[in-house]
């Protein structure tokens, strides 16, 4: 599997080098990776909240779901195949798992770089908390 990122990349393309994803796809920040795509990078979640719990995040940065265009269509598309691949990968793909977008105060969104939560390993509920 290849490494988190190009080091420098999320500098180098004018993005802010406080965002802690961008750092974090930039191996600034010590991550334990799961996939790693072209446009796409997967990492455990620090606190994890499952037995399986794993951010999907673009390389590049993009704010969150509330900003996001038809222009982000072939990495949103990447995004997801990489979700699939992790499903696979942590052994989810058979028994199901949930796929989370955070966004905005309510729904505690707290890291302001857009991640899809890859969820699973336990039986759930519905509606979440
Ligand atoms: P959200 O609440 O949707 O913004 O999710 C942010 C997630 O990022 C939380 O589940 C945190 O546990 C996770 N997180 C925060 N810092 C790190 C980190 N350094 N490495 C991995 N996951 C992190």
């Amino acid at each position: 599997m290849a490494g988190p990122g190009t080091s420098g990349a999320a500098v180098a393309s004018g993005i802010p080098n406080d965002c802690l994803f961008c750092r974090i796809v930039a191996g600034e920040i010590p991550s334990q990776a799961v996939a790693s795509t072209p446009r796409t990078f997967a990492f455990r979640d620090i606190a994890p909240t499952m037995p399986s719990h794993v951010l999907v995040v673009p390389r590049d940065h993009i704010d969150s779901a509330a900003t996001v265009t038809a222009e982000h269509a072939e990495v949103l598309a990447e995004l997801f195949t990489t979700a699939q691949q992790v499903a696979e990968l942590e052994g989810l793909t058979g028994r199901g798992y949930r796929l989370v977008l955070n966004v905005g105060d309510d729904a505690l969104n707290s890291v302001g770089h857009l991640h899809l939560h890859v969820l699973g390993g336990r039986r759930m509920e519905w509606p979440p908390g």
